[in-house]
């Protein structure tokens, strides 16, 4: 379970010009490792998860996801992988408002195919996990900020993600919930040897990471200090 970008280039249209979202990148991240991405807003950091979740295709270089050359593969392929290798925590959680906790995590794995009752056992199975066994029954609107956080964190993991990606997600929640959330994407990351990228802004979330890299102008630059 790895995570490798070599060389990745990403640019985005500018008028007539183009903007260098990332330059000549690389990175990469080992099984039940979990890397830490800062830098300033604009740098490049939601553009590296983008690459690296395979929604985004780079301009030059590899991304490598859990052994398979992404570049190798078509539209459906990738679409494929995503669904079976990778999951994906975004800034604000995107749960479906009419799904109860356990039913998002269901729908997922649907999705990539999966059916039959060891679906709802590993849903709930997830769900204890992330210390909401009590709430598989309930739908968003019935959960607090930091519940909904932690579903989608759990409908992530849903299909044995080789590749984790998370955009600051405990921006939306205070300190201490937010410590918790991390606490717990650290752990799973080691309990379940997934590669795990993790964009944040809150220094204390460092001390969590085996690595920190910092993007600057779309360029991946040395380690913060004392990390
Ligand atoms: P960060 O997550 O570090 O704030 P982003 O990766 O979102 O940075 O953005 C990097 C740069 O790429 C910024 O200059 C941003 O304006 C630009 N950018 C991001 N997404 C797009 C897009 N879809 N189209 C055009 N420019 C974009
Ligand atoms: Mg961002």
């Amino acid at each position: 379970m790895t995570l490798f970008l070599d060389d990745v280039t990403l640019t985005y249209p500018d008028g007539e010009a183009r903007l260098t979202a990332l330059d000549a990148v690389g990175l990469r991240v080992g099984g039940g490792e979990l890397v830490a991405v800062v830098g300033p807003s604009g740098s490049g950091k939601s553009s590296l998860l983008a690459v690296a979740a395979t929604l985004v295709t780079p301009d030059a270089g590899r991304v490598v996801v859990d052994g398979v050359d992404t570049g190798t593969l078509d539209r459906t392929g990738r679409a494929a992988l995503r669904r079976e290798r990778v999951g994906i925590v975004f800034q604000q959680p995107n749960l479906l408002p009419s799904l109860t906790a356990v039913e998002q995590l269901e729908v997922m794995a649907h999705l990539a195919g999966r059916r039959g009752r060891d679906v709802r056992r590993r849903a709930l199975e997830l769900l204890d996990a992330v210390g909401l066994a009590d709430r598989a029954g309930r739908r968003p609107h019935q959960l607090s900020g930091g519940q909904r956080q932690r579903v989608t964190i759990a409908r992530a993991l849903v299909n044995d993600p080789a590749v984790l990606l998370v955009d600051e997600p405990t921006s939306a929640l205070d300190h201490e919930r937010g410590a918790a959330v991390l606490d717990l994407l650290a752990g799973l990351t080691r309990s379940r040897g997934t590669a795990t990228l993790l964009v944040t802004h809150d220094p204390a979330h460092l001390a969590l990471a085996d690595r920190t890299v910092t993007v600057r102008d779309g360029r991946l630059t040395a380690a913060v200090p004392g990390h």
